[in-house]
């Protein structure tokens, strides 16, 4: 087993309360930021550490903090994505309800280096105890001066406020997630401008991850070397990945990047419940599938990127011999539709029509040509829709047909024979 960064005191029941924490060396990042590095070198820092986002795209963290315009006189705002609603992915629920004080920490680093003094944590509203644990977190950190003006007698002041989402997967993209702090509908919006430049209330906003943020104290109190020295030299740091499914030992589970798919299935989620594995998924339910020969591809963002996927939320899902493909394709496939904003046309028609044919298809009233036009579905929703949701429903059901055709087909054509 790896040293485990983030998930350290996961099982200490008190790990969640500022005195297990700042007993564990919490806070002692932010210390050392205060006293010895100036907004400018925390972004340089964290360049050269070479942190990439935890959410999804995999952006180098510290380029995007650089994005925000440094002579502006509006107001910047940090804004930390925590609806995580991507099916598969567990790991910030664990990092808020566990120990939050990682990410309140992250938060106040993050914020010095962009020159913020108001930020938002927005948590998806299922996660109950999250929001009690990062309120709590909160409420310590500001009674001990981590928190608030002048934060441990510097120059640097900030508040945090707590934004409870309302169950709306597309809030987890960052466009549509500022939207609803704005109290309007979650709707994805135009980009450039991007939200460093124009986001909350018009003004410069960094959005990251929970993870990507709790990241933070630990490269600031061990060192920007020591955070590249883990893993893969692209895609270094520790790493939160979630295992479920057909799996035996489902879990959160901190590994460096860089292992395989079939490493992370069957020696860190014990194996296949029955019999072998038939596939799996490697970054939530967005990420295109791979099929049991596949199963070396390394879990990284560049390995992944190039083999046609993306290591996205890190949700990795075992389907094995007993999972029919085509209904898991349905499945997923209605789960997008479900989620869709509605705004453009791609997505919130072709997702209805794909559907409406695999739910046929999974009956056993498929037709010939079903799976023709669900292939041309795809291509007429992946990189015609206005956001990553249609090309996401698109791409995981592309790879489902690519690789899996043969259940598809063994489902329509005895029915249409006998027509
Ligand atoms: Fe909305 Fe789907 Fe279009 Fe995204 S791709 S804007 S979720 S309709």
């Amino acid at each position: 087993m790896s040293e485990q960064v983030l998930l350290k005191n996961i099982d200490n029941p008190s790990a969640h309360r500022i005195e297990t924490y700042e007993a564990s060396g919490g806070y002692q990042g932010l210390r050392t930021v205060l006293r010895n590095f100036a907004p400018d070198e925390v972004i340089e820092e964290v360049k050269s550490a070479n942190l990439r986002g935890r959410g999804g795209a995999g952006f180098p963290t510290g380029l995007k903090w650089s994005f925000v315009p440094k002579d502006s006189p509006l107001p910047r705002y940090l804004c930390c994505n925590a609806d995580e609603g991507e099916p598969g992915t567990f790991k910030d629920r664990i990092l808020m309800e566990r120990d939050p004080h990682q990410l309140i920490e992250g938060m106040i680093i993050a914020a010095y280096a962009i020159g913020c003094r108001t930020a938002y944590l927005y948590i998806r509203g299922e996660y109950g105890l999250s929001i009690e644990h990062c309120q709590q977190a909160i409420d310590e950190a500001h009674a001990l001066g981590y928190l608030g003006p002048n934060i441990l007698d510097s120059e640097h002041s900030l508040e945090i406020h707590i934004h409870k989402g309302a169950g709306a997967y597309i809030c987890g993209e960052e466009t549509a997630l500022l939207e609803s702090i704005e109290g309007r509908r979650g709707q994805p919006k135009l980009k450039p401008p991007f939200p460093a430049v124009a986001g909350l209330y018009e003004c410069p906003t960094v959005v990251n991850n929970v993870e990507t943020l709790a990241c933070l104290p630990h490269l600031f109190s061990r060192g920007g070397e020591w955070f590249a020295s883990i893993g893969p030299d692209h895609s270094p740091g520790p790493k939160l990945f979630c295992i479920s499914g057909q799996v035996k030992r489902p879990g959160v589970y901190e590994l460096p990047m860089g292992r395989t798919l079939g490493e992370m299935l069957e020696d860190y989620g014990g194996g296949a419940l029955t019999g072998q594995f038939k596939a799996g998924i490697p970054g939530g339910v967005s990420a295109p599938m791979f099929p049991r020969s596949e199963f070396d591809i390394k879990m990284d963002f560049a390995s992944l990127a190039e083999a046609g996927s993306m290591l996205g939320s890190a949700g990795i899902i075992g389907l094995d011999e007993t999972a029919s493909i085509p209904q898991v394709a349905r499945r997923v496939t209605e789960f997008f539709n479900h989620e869709s904003c509605g705004k453009c046309t791609p997505c919130r028609e072709g997702l209805t029509w794909a559907a409406k044919i695999l739910r046929r298809i999974e009956a056993g009233r498929g037709q010939r040509g079903d799976v023709e036009q669900l292939e041309m579905l795809c291509g007429g929703i992946f990189g015609k829709s206005f956001c990553a949701l249609g090309d996401g429903a698109a791409w995981a059901l592309g790879a489902a047909l690519k690789h899996f055709r043969h259940e598809f087909d063994a489902l329509i054509i005895p029915q249409s024979k006998a027509g």
